[in-house]
């Protein structure tokens, strides 16, 4: 049995701080069950412990329980506050990962390795993850500190990104495992690059006069953000830029007729062995979901979407814009449209 040095009555389990026992009741008025736990961050911990000594005043703890309840959390918050690299108490850290080191050990990896935020794809994650965990190593940096490293990069690491590739346009490319994604940028000039397109399409043409129907002329340039499911593409395009103005990576869908639909398509200025790998991911990609798809039991295909007659308008007022087809043939198309 032990002495409560708060109450001063008798009892068998103290909550003990140091060499001071308190009472479960006089624990429970002082709020102990809430606030008696470890803390990790610096500012909880300070909360708390101001917290706890404005109960422990209001319940007239005495100064021994106050000093020791004190002690209790000021013990905490000076481990909280040593550097994890120069082992220097102080009073701001910053967080890598479950490391806290000091302003100025942090200063010396606080490269533009470090603040750069937005990553291109996976490759440029480990070159800066490298670069930073050679400048650790260099400054001495104790394992803590490396592991905090790595787990900065970890969250960059982008799941499934095969590659990314700026066409040089205005669009970018990114090629996942499952899909890409073709993000536009203000800068990407509709009208231009679809009038290259047309060009460098009839050269292809020109070499098979047999496909040089209407069809091949079914795309989409547009602006906007594309997810991209290789699932819904049947096929897969890559014209480089040789001598053309323009090279495009273009993904084709077409239904069971084999009728196309539009095209979406990745335009680029110059020719890039990043790019090949694209468009090796992106074949590769359409094959699985292929390959997939037969091996998957026969299910009723689900009909296709109907494409409103108001869409196919617009398709070929945009082509009669570009100059792509005339007038008359516009006007043709319009009511053989309208018919439907
Ligand atoms: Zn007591
Ligand atoms: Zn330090």
């Amino acid at each position: 049995m032990a002495k409560c040095d708060v109450c001063a009555k008798s009892t068998l389990l103290p909550e003990r701080f140091g060499t001071v026992n308190v009472c479960r009741l006089c624990f429970i008025k002082a709020n102990g069950p809430l606030w008696k736990r470890s803390y990790e961050r610096y500012d909880d911990a300070e909360k708390h412990r101001l917290w706890a000594l404005e109960k422990m005043q209001k319940h007239n703890f005495p100064k021994p329980a106050t000093v020791a309840v004190n002690e209790f959390f000021t013990s905490q918050m000076n481990a909280m506050l040593r550097c994890d690299c120069c082992g220097h108490p102080v009073q701001h850290l910053r967080a890598i990962g479950k490391a806290n080191i000091c302003k100025q050990c942090f200063e010396k990896i606080n490269t533009s390795a470090w603040k750069e935020t937005e990553y291109e794809d996976n490759e440029a994650v480990e070159k800066n993850r490298q670069k930073m965990l050679k400048l650790a190593s260099k400054k001495g940096f104790p394992p803590i500190v490396v592991d905090g490293i790595n787990a900065h990069f970890d969250a960059k690491l982008q799941p499934g990104l095969v590659c990314s590739v700026d066409g040089g346009l205005g669009q970018r490319l990114k090629v996942y495992e499952t899909q890409c994604q073709l993000i536009t940028k203000d800068s990407f000039h509709t009208k231009k690059i679809t009038e290259a397109y047309i060009a460098a399409l009839q050269a292809d043409v020109a070499a098979v006069p047999d496909t040089a129907s209407r069809e091949t002329c079914l795309f989409k340039v547009a602006k906007g953000d594309f997810k991209i499911d290789y699932t819904v593409y049947s096929d897969a395009q890559y014209q480089k830029c040789g001598s053309n103005d323009l090279g495009y990576i273009r993904l084709i869908c077409s239904d069971a007729d084999g009728r196309r639909s539009e095209d979406i398509v990745f335009f680029f200025k110059s020719d890039d062995k990043k790019i090949d790998a694209a468009y090796r991911a992106i074949a590769r990609g359409i094959e699985r979901s292929k390959s997939a798809a037969d091996e998957a039991p026969t299910a009723p295909n689900p009909p296709a979407p109907a494409r409103s007659a108001a869409d196919e308008i617009l398709k070929f007022k945009n082509l009669l814009d570009i100059g792509a087809i005339t007038q008359e043939e516009f006007d043709e198309k319009k009511a053989e449209l309208l018919k439907q």
